[in-house]
C-alpha cells in the first residue's frame, strides 16, 4: 500500500499527466475545486502554476469556517455571553468576525470560550465541570457532522445534561445546486474526496443528473488531483459529462453507512444561511428532536438574524468563484493572515490564505 501511495506523490507521473491535459485541453475552462484541503493542496503542490493557460481553477465554498453565516456567529456570541455558559469551538472559527465582534474579543473580555481539536474534548469539559454549561459550536460538513453527532450520542447515553450543540453543519450537495442556480460559469467539478468518503458517490447522482456538468471525485495528492483534473478535461473536450470517482482506494458508491446512520439519527436535515450564498434549502444539519435536551438553539432560544459583511470583504464572493482574492481591494493591504478582515483569510482552508501564501509572497 505504500508504494501505492507513493504513485500519487511520484514527479514522473504527474509529469505524464501535466502532459496529457496540455494534449487535451483546447478551450478555456473553468474547474471548480469544492473542497478547502484541495484550494490548499492544489497551491502547495505547485500545480496551479503548471497546468496549461485554458485551465483556470476557482475555489468553492468548501471551507467550513468560511461558509459559516456571520448570524451564526453572532448568536454563538450572545450564547458565549450567557452567565454560568463555557463555549467550546475549533480554533480557526473564534478569529471569525460576526457583525459587531468576534469570540477572540468576547474571550479577551473574559467570556469562557476554549479551543479544541474534537467534540470528545468538549465532552471530557462538561464531564470535568458539572457546575458549567458546555455548549459547543458544531462547524464543519459531513466529514465532522458525524464525530458530533457521536459526541451527542455519548452524551445521551452517559446522561450529561450540562452539554450541548450549536450545529450549523453544512451539507455539501446542496450548495451545488444553489452554485449551479446562481449563473456562475463553472464547466466542472472537483469534488471533495473527504466528503465523498462518508456521503459516497451516488450522493451526487441527482445533482448530476439535474444539470449534467462533469464532476470527479477526486483524493488529495499531486497525482489524484492532476487526474481529476484530466478527467474533468476530457469530459469537456469530449462533451461526454460523467459522474467519476477517482478516488476509489477511499470512495465508495454509498458512502460510510455507518457514520451516515449516526449522522441521520442525530441530526435532522433544515434550510440553512451560508455566508455570501443566502438561504439554501436543506443545506443545514439541526439536533433532532430525539436530542432536543442537547440544542443549544432549543435551550438558548436561538432566533436567526441578519448579520453585517466586514466592510469591504469580498469572501461571498470568493467562496462563490465569483471573484479572486486578488480582486478584492483589501486583499494583501488591510487584510493579511497577521491582520484578517474576512474568514477566507482567516481559515487555513480559505482561499484568500491560499493566494497571500502561495501567490503574493514579498
Ligand atoms: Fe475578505 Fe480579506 Fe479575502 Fe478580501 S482578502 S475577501 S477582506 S478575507
Amino acid at each position: 500500500p505504500v508504494r501505492f501511495m507513493e504513485e500519487y506523490r511520484d514527479p514522473e507521473i504527474a509529469r505524464q499527466l501535466i502532459s496529457r491535459i496540455g494534449a487535451q485541453s483546447r478551450k478555456p475552462v473553468r474547474l471548480m475545486e469544492v473542497c478547502g484541503t484541495h484550494t490548499m493542496s492544489l497551491f502547495k503542490s505547485g500545480i496551479r502554476t503548471v497546468l496549461p493557460e485554458t485551465v483556470s481553477l476557482i475555489s468553492g465554498p468548501g471551507c467550513p469556517v468560511c461558509v459559516t453565516d456571520p448570524g451564526d456567529i453572532d448568536a454563538f456570541v450572545d450564547i458565549a455571553r450567557t452567565e454560568g455558559v463555557t463555549t467550546v469551538t475549533f480554533g480557526d472559527l473564534i478569529r471569525v468576525p460576526g457583525t459587531t465582534t468576534s469570540l477572540e474579543r468576547e474571550r479577551a473580555a473574559g467570556a469562557d470560550i476554549r479551543v479544541v481539536y474534537s467534540a470528545a474534548d468538549a465532552l471530557v469539559l462538561a464531564r470535568n465541570h458539572p457546575e458549567r454549561r458546555i455548549v459547543f459550536l458544531g462547524v464543519g460538513f459531513e466529514t465532522t457532522a458525524p464525530t458530533i453527532a457521536a459526541s451527542i450520542a455519548s452524551a445521551k447515553a452517559e446522561g450529561l445534561s450540562n452539554y450541548s450543540v450549536f450545529s450549523v453543519h453544512k451539507r455539501i450537495v446542496p450548495a451545488l445546486f444553489a452554485l449551479m442556480e446562481m449563473d456562475i460559469p463553472i464547466d466542472g467539478f472537483l469534488l471533495p474526496g473527504h466528503v465523498s468518503i462518508v456521503i459516497g458517490v451516488e450522493a451526487y447522482r441527482a445533482f448530476f443528473e439535474r444539470y449534467r456538468v462533469p464532476c470527479v471525485i477526486a483524493g488529495f495528492e499531486p497525482g489524484d488531483l492532476l487526474d481529476g483534473i484530466r478527467r474533468l478535461v476530457r469530459q469537456i473536450e469530449t462533451k461526454r459529462p460523467a459522474l467519476e470517482n477517482a478516488y476509489p482506494r477511499a470512495v465508495n458508491a454509498e458512502g460510510n453507512l455507518k457514520a451516515l446512520a449516526l449522522m441521520t439519527s442525530v441530526f435532522t436535515r433544515v434550510d440553512a444561511r451560508w455566508r455570501g450564498m443566502g438561504r439554501i434549502p436543506e443545506s443545514g444539519l439541526a439536533v433532532g428532536e430525539a436530542f432536543r435536551a442537547f440544542d443549544a438553539h432549543r435551550i438558548f432560544g436561538v432566533v436567526p438574524r441578519d448579520a453585517v459583511e466586514p466592510q469591504g470583504c469580498e469572501c461571498g464572493y470568493v467562496i462563490t468563484g465569483r471573484k479572486t482574492p486578488p480582486e478584492c481591494r483589501l486583499f494583501g493591504k488591510t487584510c493579511s493572515p497577521v491582520h484578517p478582515v474576512g474568514p477566507c483569510m482567516i481559515s487555513s482552508e480559505g482561499t484568500c490564505a491560499a493566494y497571500y501564501r502561495y501567490h503574493t509572497k514579498a
